[in-house]
């Protein structure tokens, strides 16, 4: 139905291309295109080898290019090359807007899974890239934000609620949990640069109009997850919150909730102890380096966690508020998605798996004309309903809880 552009050969780019090639009548034509070049022609022999062995019948057209995503002049001869329909932007959140400013320049539509961050402060936030709504608009393209597992899902989710059982939403607790085990002593699921930002900053919450700041990793209670058991949750600060309360202003409190395991928390305390996580340049034999940049190549690569890793993940949405008979009511979606079960399809693990998946089925929306809106959008913006079910048969079946202890008060 339209030729998609994937910029990022990593973990989830890798996830991203096999389950398009999975989808041939809506994706026939498919360009990966990265930093290293060898990485994407190593993926796109990958996603046809298996393929093959899956026996599918119809293969897309894969081709491979290479490109810096921090440069718009590189990226615009790159869109002119290949003029793709949509490009799912699966490198870093730092190259969100070189990405974005390059679509509007070639005509291109975007989905991303992570919001833009400047590469010298860890601070993410939407405002520079809704800055971009108007641009959108008016050349007529969509642009889809966030559209991983959380942020994507997750308020893919609210939007479901929302939309089939509450009248009134008023308390969303996101509760992501991995308890998965991939053998190593220290690894992070995703880009650890990336990661790491994001799970050493201060805490915060949503409530009553106002937000609520904590220090880093200074709440937390164990939470029961389904088919796992209790697993302690540490409140975070997460993007989707920025978005859902001003899209749902019923939400009187809005909070994420993330697990993590006592060895992960000593590892971390003592990598920012002694200075490893870092983002600012020092000096080191003479050339500048940052310091949470050389750790990143020195910790395991995510992508290549897969092979041993056991266990499952659990991410969803714990809500309450008014249902549409207007009694008090609790609502709690969510997914399981094994580690060993994403290993087997993909290669890659849950983590990877359950973010990539999610962008192959956002960017179906929009090739299947089920989520095209001109101007820069949040994916709880976009009709729930298509995009769920497509995300079920997609590898992330989903489960409804109603009216059971969520664990989590008024
Ligand atoms: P990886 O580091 O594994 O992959 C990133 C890829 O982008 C690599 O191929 C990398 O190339 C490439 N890349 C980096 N910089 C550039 C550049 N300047 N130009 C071109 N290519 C570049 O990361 P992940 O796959 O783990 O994560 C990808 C994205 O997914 C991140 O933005 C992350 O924040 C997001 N994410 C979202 C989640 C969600 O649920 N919403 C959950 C997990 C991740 P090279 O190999 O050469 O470094």
């Amino acid at each position: 139905m339209g030729k998609t552009l994937i910029i990022g050969a990593g973990g989830v780019g890798s996830v991203v291309a096999l389950k398009c090639a999975q989808n041939p009548e809506i994706f026939p034509e498919i360009v990966i295109a990265s930093r290293r070049l060898e990485k994407c022609d190593e993926l796109a022999a990958g996603v046809v080898a298996r393929l093959e062995k899956e026996g599918a019948e119809k293969i897309p057209q894969i081709s491979t290019d290479k490109v810096d995503a921090d440069s718009v002049e590189q990226l615009v001869e790159l869109f002119r090359r290949h003029k793709p329909d949509i490009c799912i932007n699966v490198a870093l959140p730092y190259q969100d807007l070189t990405i974005m400013e390059a679509c509007l320049q070639c005509g291109v539509n975007y989905l991303d899974t992570a919001n833009y961050e400047p590469k010298d402060e860890a601070h993410f936030e939407y405002s520079w890239q809704w800055a971009y709504r108007e641009r959108f608009e008016n050349a007529g393209l969509t642009a889809i934000l966030g559209c991983g597992f959380d942020p994507g899902v997750s308020a893919i989710f609210t939007a479901y609620a929302a939309k089939h059982h509450f009248s009134k939403m008023e308390y969303l607790d996101i509760v992501d949990c991995n308890a998965g085990n991939h053998g190593k002593a220290f690894a992070t699921n995703f880009n650890p640069e990336i990661n790491i930002r994001e799970i050493t900053q201060k805490g915060r919450y949503f409530e009553d109009g106002q937000w609520v700041e904590t220090e880093n990793l200074e709440i937390h209670r164990p939470l029961n997850y389904p088919n796992i058991g209790p697993r302690e949750s540490y409140l975070l600060y997460h993007e989707e919150l920025e978005s859902l309360v001003l899209n749902f202003p019923t939400l009187k409190r809005a909070r994420f909730w993330m697990t993590f395991g006592d060895q992960y928390l000593t590892y971390l305390r003592v990598i920012q102890d002694i200075g490893m996580a870092r983002i600012d340049p020092v000096m080191y034999e003479g050339r500048e380096i940052v310091p949470i940049q050389f750790l990143k190549a020195v910790l395991p690569d995510p992508g290549s966690l897969g092979e041993n890793y056991t266990g499952e993940t659990s991410i969803g949405c714990r809500i309450r508020g008014i249902d549409k008979q207007g009694h008090e009511s609790t609502y709690y979606i969510y997914n399981n998605c094994s580690h060993q079960e994403a290993y087997r399809e993909t290669g890659a693990q849950a983590v990877s798996y359950t973010t990539g998946v999610p962008a192959m089925v956002g960017a179906a929306m929009f090739l299947t004309g089920k989520w095209v809106k001109p101007g820069v959008h949040n994916v709880e913006e976009f009709d729930p309903d298509p995009f769920l079910e497509k995300l079920a048969v997609s590898g992330l079946p989903w489960h409804v809880i109603v009216d059971q202890d969520i664990e989590l008060e008024k």
